[in-house]
């Protein structure tokens, strides 16, 4: 018997019972409900305890409490969690998209990413997203009665957030939103802001805390000072650590608050009763106020010129991404390199497919689930070469 969340679900939330369902019918759990399903087996992945040694901004040898994909993953499924509740929709859902929003997440992020899709540009390219998919679909190789994790079509629509038309026919289900213009449900609308407000604050932070981005400066930014003023009011300068954490976290309720009261307003507007009505919306009914998103846009351009492109991180991402075309090659000239058993027996079975495409896919697929740590121990067997 599925449970459901709640008697308080609104009428455009994802109802379990309304599920558009698995790609292979399983019994319904008997504990839990669908969709708490989906996360206790995106939790129990693989591909999920790598997210621990993932970059998120720093590369992750630098040592200290800084983010990583599995804790920036965790404090998105908490964000989005509050979101769900605030507006009477399906907890469980939006957990489970945020729990595996990152999962197709190269090492060394995004710069990561860039480079793979380099590699992969006369074979279908490399997209995180689609590669999240990927694992949940078909990569995670556990259970007896069907490929991949076998999750719910809401939670596989909700960790597919971008995708090109080009690529979206090659989707199935999923893929169809982006051909007909319709919008995912409000859960995964939810989640990918709730990524917006997690990432927006921990980076501001982590860049603080590393010296990277100075204090001064940071305060430039009418939201960031805005809370800054707040407390140290209340707080006092000398109490640094105190006082950054309680900035950090007037920002992150007050973006939450916005995004509560702005989402409650664009659906008082529309009225829908059902999540195909939220589907079929002209456009996303999750959003920033209009003010909010004319404070954060000067946010989002500080981090990425004085953190994400601070010349150190930009120096030891380099050093790093080299590792990723050089391993790419090396496997492409010698597959036989590759040692991993199941990738080995994947390689032989995509090449005889789809040839040299499928040897390109299988290999990008390796690397993408390799960690930041991982691979530099797998470059230097293949390459000969360490550069750890
Ligand atoms: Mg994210």
């Amino acid at each position: 018997m599925a449970i459901e969340p709640g008697p308080e679900l609104a009428p455009h939330a994802a109802h379990e019972q309304d599920s558009r369902g698995r790609r292979h019918p399983e019994p319904p759990p008997r504990s839990r409900g669908e969709y708490q399903r989906d996360c206790d087996r995106i939790t129990h992945a693989a591909a999920f305890r790598c997210l621990e040694y993932k970059t998120q901004v720093m590369v992750n040898h630098a040592d200290g409490p800084f983010r990583t994909r599995l804790t920036h993953s965790m404090e998105v499924a908490r964000l989005s969690r509050t979101l769900a509740r605030s507006l009477g929709l399906n907890e469980d859902l939006a957990e489970a998209i945020a729990l595996g929003h990152d999962l197709g997440h190269t090492p060394f992020g995004h710069v990561g990413q860039g480079i793979l899709d380099g590699c992969m540009k006369d074979y279908g390219g490399f997209e995180h997203n689609i590669q999240s998919l990927r694992v949940v679909d078909k990569l995670e190789e556990k259970y007896a009665g069907f490929p991949g994790l076998n999750l719910c079509f809401e939670t596989r629509e909700g960790l597919l957030k971008r995708c090109s038309k080009k690529l979206a026919p090659m989707l199935g289900d999923v893929g169809e939103r982006f051909l007909n213009g319709h919008q995912p449900s409000l859960e995964a609308q939810l989640v990918d802001l709730a990524d917006r407000v997690a990432y927006t604050n921990h980076d501001l932070d982590d860049g603080l805390k590393l010296g990277i981005l100075s204090l001064e400066e940071t305060r430039e930014l009418e939201l960031y000072a805005q809370a800054y003023d707040e407390t140290a009011d209340r707080v006092g300068e000398q109490r640094l650590q105190v006082l950054l954490h309680e900035t950090n976290r007037r920002m992150i309720n007050r973006m939450m608050l916005d995004l509560i009261s702005e989402t409650r307003s664009n659906l008082a507007e529309l009225g829908p009763t059902s999540i195909d009505e939220v589907r079929r919306a002209p456009g996303k009914l999750a959003s920033f106020s209009t003010d909010m998103s004319r404070l954060l846009h000067p946010v989002t351009s500080f981090l990425y010129d004085k953190y994400y492109c601070d010349p150190r991180l930009v120096e030891s991402r380099d050093r790093a991404v080299a590792m990723i075309r050089e391993l790419f090659s090396a496997l492409m000239e010698c597959p036989n390199l590759l040692s991993d058993e199941l990738f080995a027996r994947r390689l032989q079975k995509r090449e005889r497919a789809d040839g040299e495409a499928g040897r390109a896919r299988t290999i990008a697929d390796y690397i993408a689930g390799q960690s930041d740590r991982s691979i530099g121990k797998e470059h230097a067997r293949v390459c000969g070469t360490s550069r750890g």
